[in-house]
């Protein structure tokens, strides 16, 4: 039996690393040109109601800063900087439940920025291996089973023996419950309330990781 883990709103609230990049930009705004660091933070964290497109050369305008140099800048501390991010509480126990299983990593994402939460969330230490799917190109992120499927080659096994526990019924399950990955959706962070047609739904629902453990993984890949 294997776990496979999604990263972000499953295992920490990827809101927290929004906010902690913000931080990172609005304290180099505030050493370079001596505008408040609370106040463009503020700022960014509104405007976040209306997506994150744009949402840097926005408050750029706002404070009379924009320029093609500064957006870059603020995008390269935006994803270069060491996050302030921490495990759900529930991830952290549930992931010591398992620690005598195989556990993986699948996230989609930007490589650098991927690693950077896996690092500070110390998960590279916790897990066997951790996959950012970008890393083997655009077209194997998810829903594409590529990395699952490398997975069961790892382990030698086959994909009714793994379970993958994510968050976003957009792209977690769809694409890997036809070849028979067993899927859990944990009704955390940005997507809990998002509902979608069967195919797009994981097998099981839980409320948080506090619901999974050995037992149930046991009980859902058939091993006893
Ligand atoms: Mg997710």
């Amino acid at each position: 039996m294997i776990a496979v883990f999604d990263l972000d709103d499953t295992l920490y609230e990827e809101l927290t690393f929004v906010r902690s990049g913000f931080k990172a930009v609005a304290g180099y705004i505030s050493d370079r040109y001596n505008i408040s660091a609370g106040h463009t933070l503020s700022y960014m964290m509104q405007r976040l109601e209306k997506g994150r497109e744009q949402i840097f050369d926005d408050m750029l305008t706002e404070f009379g800063l924009l320029s093609k140099t500064n957006v870059r800048k603020c995008v390269s501390l935006y994803r270069g900087h060491k996050p302030d991010i921490s495990l759900y509480r529930e991830a952290a126990d549930c992931l010591d439940r398992l620690a005598c299983v195989p556990v993986y990593i699948v996230t989609d994402g930007h490589k650098i920025v991927q690693k950077n939460k896996l690092l500070a969330l110390g998960l590279y230490e916790r897990v066997k291996f951790c996959f950012v799917t970008y890393q083997y190109g655009i077209k194997y992120s998810k829903p594409s089973p590529y990395c699952f499927h490398k997975i069961c080659a790892k382990e030698k096994t086959t994909p009714d023996k793994v379970v993958y526990v994510g968050d976003n019924p957009r792209k977690d399950f769809v694409g890997i419950k036809p070849y028979g990955f067993k899927t859990i959706r944990v009704l955390t962070g940005q997507y809990r309330e998002v509902q979608m047609g069967k195919e797009y739904e994981a097998h099981l629902k839980v409320s948080s990781l506090a619901e999974v453990n050995l037992e149930l993984l046991r009980q859902f890949t058939g091993e006893h």
